[in-house]
């Protein structure tokens, strides 16, 4: 099995909005990763980054929403440039945030998604939506088949791969194992440093939950696992190969 991280771009803004207790006027500027699963028999996404409509001009594309205005956003290389789309078989979705779900409408409507059960269905309702910055245009295609998730599940039957339930920074935000020792964290926390200090974003659907999953995280990264974070700008190094 083969994983590979890919960077789709970057945010730019208040480093508080992303870590509770920082300076107000430091500024902080962080990737935004997907990932690459290959095994004999399938090539499997993790998120699909930024849609290159909401960097060009992030105002016009999520209505004018006053969100986008306290940070930037910048394309480094559209995801369906990155990789042979045409082969991927299945595409996990870590949740719902314009980060990781915003380059899906690019990819093709084949492919199905992979996404719990409390994400998508928190995906539709109005007050979730508002509650988490969902924009509903990133991930709602009726064309798309959506394979729905209840907790931690066996991806490919096998054990090799199991997608970890881990809500609180979104409702059914998930992680996965991959392997016996690596971890893509996703956004439980964006920085390495959250799993022991727990300064989560100034925005979370259930920060009791989001301390229990980053909790569950660091129990594996105690045990001996690798565990990486969402954002963190130290995630671009060594290097893009995780296994
Ligand atoms: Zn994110």
């Amino acid at each position: 099995m083969r994983v590979e991280r890919l960077n789709v771009g970057w945010v730019s803004g208040a480093a508080a909005i992303w870590r509770q207790g920082e300076d107000p006027d430091e500024r902080i500027r962080f990737p935004v990763p997907a990932y690459l699963i290959e095994t004999e028999t399938e090539r499997i996404l993790v998120d699909t980054g930024l849609h290159p409509g909401a960097c060009a001009d992030g105002h016009a594309f999520y209505d004018g929403s006053p969100t986008m205005s306290l940070f930037s956003l910048e394309l480094e290389q559209p995801l369906h440039e990155q990789v042979d789309v045409a082969t991927i078989t299945k595409i996990v979705l870590t949740h719902l945030h314009y980060d990781h779900a915003g380059g899906l409408s690019l990819l093709p409507a084949t492919i199905p998604i992979v996404v719990q059960r409390r994400e998508w269905e928190a995906g539709k309702d109005p007050a979730a939506i508002e509650r988490n910055f969902f924009y509903p245009r990133d991930y709602v295609d009726a064309e798309r088949e959506v394979i729905l998730v209840d907790g931690d599940h066996d991806l490919l039957g096998d054990g090799s791969i199991e997608l970890l339930l881990t809500p609180g920074h979104t409702p059914g935000h998930q992680s996965l194992r991959i392997g016996e020792s690596l971890i893509l964290g996703a956004d439980v926390t964006h920085f390495a440093s959250g799993l022991d200090d727990h300064r989560f974003p100034a925005f979370a659907d259930d920060y009791d939950e989001q301390r229990r999953s980053a909790e569950r995280l660091r129990a594996l990264r105690e045990s001996g696992a690798r565990v990486i974070p969402g954002h963190d700008p130290n995630l671009l190094h060594p290097g893009s190969i995780l296994r």
